[in-house]
């Protein structure tokens, strides 16, 4: 609870602070929830599905959604990847969140082990608690990137996942093809590498991350549009497991049953139709990138050490106080929220969304440079 509320507790510390100073004077670097609005062709899209009178168009489905839909994201990730995706291998799922509890309630015994590489998104703890699992951190190197040697130190006969997220949430790394391909190495027949890529399309001067299914030979990915599109409100995305895993239909079987037996019954049905027709409609990175440079430089040129993300739409700064939480705190005298890297596993950080308008980016520079100020003076 202590760590998952930080980002909550900045939005009640954010609604305090508007009304003390007026909301004009309060810079929120806190969350993850896009600014800008969907492509154009995600809302025409929805326009003509909408339009598009469709005998029970809202009813229930089969429980992995439309097969059609199914079929199209299979032709479309086949297109991409290169492997033999049919539409049986991909079950359509409430966003990534739904994706990656369906699968580890689907292979999760009480007492399993789940890997998680630390600084992570909270919310994996809960997810692995919520079907009995134990989650066992691993902690990144300098520079992000899985520490290969923790890893397999890490893996026990218990062990059935692993969570990878590149492009990563809280640190912007990209994990790069020789680390997965040293991560292949050393995950066993026994586990799953589950690979949450809602940032996947959200990288920076022309990076492609490498693609997971042809490197890691275990992965199942839990894909998801909420950022990708700006529609994390309406919960799509989808699961994919890959026909080479030997186990790939029961696996499918248990996953699609997980998936209604955890309530979601099915994904979305309007939305499934709108993703299958523009699955590759992303919103604009190069306004993401512009903030990036803009907030970067600004820090570094300050004395923070900032480093450039390579993708999603986070910058993890150090905290100029190694106590990040206190750090946190001053800025906030600022006017300026943001996550203390606590909230992720990684105190003496911070996270920072680009999700912020540029406006208000560029007004909350002096209020950096105060803290900064201030807690070199401490
Ligand atoms: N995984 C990571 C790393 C995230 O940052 C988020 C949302 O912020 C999710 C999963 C959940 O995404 P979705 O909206 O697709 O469920």
């Amino acid at each position: 609870m202590e760590r998952s509320s930080w980002i909550r507790r900045m939005f009640e510390i954010g609604l305090e602070l508007r009304r003390e100073r007026g909301a004009e004077n309060v810079f929120d670097f806190s969350l993850g929830n896009p600014e800008v609005e969907p492509p154009a062709a995600v809302q025409d899209a929805l326009r003509r599905v909408v339009s598009e009178a469709r005998p029970h168009g809202h009813g229930y489905m089969p429980n992995a959604g439309f097969p059609e839909v199914r079929a199209a994201i299979a032709r479309h990730l086949a297109g991409r990847t290169g492997l033999p995706f049919g539409g049986e291998d991909i079950l359509m799922t409430n966003g990534a969140a739904g994706a990656i509890n369906t699968v580890l309630k689907a292979v999760l015994d009480p007492g399993d082990e789940v890997i998680v590489l630390n600084p992570s998104f909270p919310e994996y703890r809960f997810y692995i608690e919520n079907h009995g699992g134990r989650i066992v951190v691993v902690e990144t190197d300098e520079r992000f990137q899985p520490d290969i040697v923790a890893i397999a130190a890490a893996i026990t006969p218990r062990t059935k996942a692993l969570i990878l997220n590149s492009p990563n949430n809280p640190t912007g790394a990209i994990y790069s093809a020789g680390i997965l391909r040293q991560l292949d190495a050393v995950i066993p027949d026994s586990a799953l590498v589950v690979s949450d890529e809602p940032y996947r399309p959200l990288t920076f001067d022309g990076l492609k991350p490498p693609e997971t299914f042809g490197l890691l030979r275990r992965a199942v990915v839990a894909w998801s549009w909420s950022k990708a599109m700006a529609i994390p409100g309406e919960r799509i995305g989808y699961l994919a497991i890959p026909p080479t895993l030997a186990e790939a239909p029961t696996l499918r079987n248990a996953c699609t049953f997980a998936s209604r037996i955890l309530g979601f019954i099915n994904a979305p049905a309007i939305w499934q139709r709108v993703v299958a027709r523009v699955p590759d409609a992303v919103v604009d990175v190069a306004g993401y990138q512009k903030k990036r440079d803009l907030l970067c430089d600004a820090l570094n040129a300050m004395g923070y050490d900032a480093p450039r993300p390579q993708g999603s739409f986070y910058v993890f700064p150090r905290t100029p106080l190694a106590d990040d939480v206190a750090f946190i705190r001053l800025l906030q005298s600022e006017g300026i929220l943001a996550v203390p890297g606590v909230g992720f596993g990684r105190s003496g950080y911070m996270r920072l969304s680009l999700t912020i308008s540029e406006d208000d980016l560029v007004r909350s520079l002096p209020g950096f440079e105060r803290a900064i100020g201030r807690a070199l003076r401490l």
